[in-house]
């Protein structure tokens, strides 16, 4: 068994933000050479996320939509009382998660034809990471 590191960073503009890494993701695993086996793609943070869906801009819409509806933007969470104010971030990271793990046959990701991997950022403007794995043979 073969292992492959390496850690995406990333600095938005917005303090919310959707990224399509999937090319980046596909990089690592050539790189790394590993033909079968798989990759985890792990937030190295506990208010941003990574998942695995479609890249169509309507949707990414209604997924940030549907995280402020069950996770909105508020002043009175209990957690500011440490002095933060991203409450709401923390609460989006356990909706969409924090990692995904992709299969890998014969050297390529073996994803559906619409899979895509995405960066969600929930509280940005700073520099933050994601990790890739790549794990096999
Ligand atoms: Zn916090």
């Amino acid at each position: 068994m073969q292992f492959y590191t390496e850690y995406l960073w990333f600095s938005t503009k917005k303090q919310r933000d959707f990224i399509n890494i999937t090319s980046q993701v596909d990089s690592a695993l050539h790189k790394s050479g590993i033909q079968d086996g798989m990759i985890l793609v792990s937030a190295m943070h506990i208010t941003a996320g990574v998942y695995v869906n479609d890249a169509e801009d309507g949707l990414i819409q209604d997924i940030e939509e549907w995280l402020e509806k069950l996770a909105p933007y508020r002043k009175d969470y209990r957690h500011h009382r440490t002095g933060e104010s991203n409450g709401d971030a923390h609460l989006k990271n356990l909706l969409i998660g924090h990692e995904v793990i992709v299969p890998v046959t014969q050297g390529k990701m073996d994803f559906g034809p619409w899979q895509q991997i995405y960066y969600a950022e929930f509280d940005g403007q700073r520099r933050k990471r994601v990790l890739v794995k790549v794990m096999g043979e």
